[in-house]
């Protein structure tokens, strides 16, 4: 197998070399160039594991990668975090989307490295030779757009199409006007209720979501700016703004209610910069807010993601006072041991189960399993998401703590949120 080991002679040299392999296709011939992106990178594992460990790490990871691949495939390393696979001779696109999709689902199970369990997450992305292109630069570009194309959406590969490049222009207008609007401010918050799911189905918490109304077209929903805020590193400076305002609009409204927590999303990124416990002690302190009256959502990916840093921030915000939920519960990695490792709180059941559990018996299951797994750990469940009497009816059954979701109230200003405040409302 002509495949390679990481090498950093290929990091500079794998264009020259991707050229050559192209030259020697025959006529007719075709190849796929998959482009894949791994985190955390190299760089990120050394400043926990060490260099060796890493290093190793990522051999481990390209072990993995060649374990599947094919006499005349090659596997390069191009840079810190991203392999590049060259595979001749494929059938189809088919044939390179299977390729891809094999290689991101090999890390859905961890890696060992000295005893220690390694998340890697990878995103792939794929360009045709010769039909999206002849040379390697203009191959490794198309296949780095289309993975970057997966950002903010639930694929983890893609292969190159022509609107990627519209979408690219899109995604750098979305960009510019994120810029002006964060040195500006230009946000706005909006709070969604969330209801005990007692006898007396009060609401005992409000989660806070961005919203950023002079947005371009299309770049309106946070499911679209926050990965590009995230990306540009814009999100540190926007999580300040939405820490500081929440508390601040929500102040007066905690110190009358005294059930009421207050809910904020947190990035990935942020986990990253290591000030969070910081950012959020300053603005409690500032807006009079206990820190027990804040709960902080963080993806289990974030979790994963950010595995090695983000352990002694959570225990930071843990001894401040603050609470920690698992925000899109079910939908990332395999792997149950953070549960008990880290300071969790909570978790929230993601809305794709609840949305769903009516149509299909499996979801239902997840949802009964998820439930009976926070209350063995003795932690608090909510399920986001309820659009419907009869899902509400079901949380009930399983006894459900928390319930949040269109049925029971849809995200709105302050004012509009108080008359939920009032006993007995659904
Ligand atoms: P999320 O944290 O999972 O938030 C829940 C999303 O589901 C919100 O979308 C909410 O409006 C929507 N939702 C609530 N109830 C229902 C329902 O019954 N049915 C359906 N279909 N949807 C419901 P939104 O506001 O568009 O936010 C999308 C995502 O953007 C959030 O997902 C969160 O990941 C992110 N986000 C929002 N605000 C912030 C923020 O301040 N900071 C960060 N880092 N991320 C944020
Ligand atoms: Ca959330
Ligand atoms: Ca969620």
């Amino acid at each position: 197998m002509a495949a390679r080991q990481p090498d950093p002679i290929c990091q500079t040299h794998y264009l020259d070399w991707l050229d050559g392999a192209l030259a020697r296709t025959p006529s007719g011939g075709a190849m796929a160039i998959i482009t894949a992106v791994f985190s955390p990178g190299e760089r990120l594992m050394s400043a926990s594991l060490g260099c060796h460990d890493a290093q190793q790490a990522v051999c481990a990871v390209a072990s993995r990668i060649e374990s599947l691949l094919r006499p005349d495939d090659h596997l390069l390393r191009a840079g810190e975090n991203e392999f590049i696979l060259a595979l001749d001779n494929v059938l189809n696109l088919e044939h390179a989307l299977l390729a891809a999709s094999r290689i991101v689902d090999l890390f859905d199970r961890s890696v060992q490295i000295q005893n220690k369990d390694i998340h890697i997450r990878f995103s792939a992305g794929v360009a045709l030779y010769p039909q999206h292109g002849q040379r390697a630069s203009e191959l490794v570009q198309k296949a780095r757009l289309a993975e970057l194309m997966n950002a903010g959406t639930d694929e983890r590969f893609s292969c190159f199409n022509e609107s990627f490049m519209a979408r690219a222009t899109q995604r750098h207008v979305i960009e510019q006007a994120l810029k002006q609007s964060t040195e500006e401010n230009d946000f706005a918050l909006v709070y969604q209720p969330q209801i005990a799911l007692n006898t007396e189905r009060r609401m005992c918490g409000l989660e806070c979501l961005l919203r950023w109304p002079s947005a371009p077209t299309e770049g309106g929903s946070p499911d679209v700016f926050i990965p590009v805020a995230e990306e540009t590193g814009l999100i540190d400076q926007i999580t300040r703004w939405v820490v500081n305002t929440s508390m601040r609009e929500c102040s007066s409204l905690l110190a009358s209610h005294p059930e009421l927590a207050l809910a904020i999303n947190i990035s990935p990124p942020s986990l990253r910069d290591g000030h969070l416990a910081d950012v959020v002690e300053d603005a409690s302190r500032i807006w009079g807010v206990a820190l027990d009256r804040i709960t902080l959502e963080l993806t289990e990916t974030a979790i994963m993601e950010e595995q090695f840093r983000c352990r002694d921030q959570l225990h930071d915000l843990r001894d401040l006072g603050v609470s920690v939920s698992i925000d899109d519960f079910g939908t990332g990695y395999s792997s149950l041991s953070y549960l008990t490792s880290l300071p969790i709180n909570e978790l929230k059941i993601d809305k794709s189960f609840i949305r769903d559990y009516a149509s299909d018996a499996r979801n239902e299951r997840v949802i009964r399993s998820i439930v009976d797994l926070a209350h063995n750990l003795g932690l608090a469940v909510v399920a986001e998401g309820i659009e419907t009497e009869a899902a509400l009816g079901f949380l009930l059954s399983l006894n459900c703590d928390v319930g949040q979701g269109y049925f029971l109230g849809r995200p709105a200003g302050l004012e509009a949120l108080e008359v939920l405040l009032e006993p007995s409302l659904v």
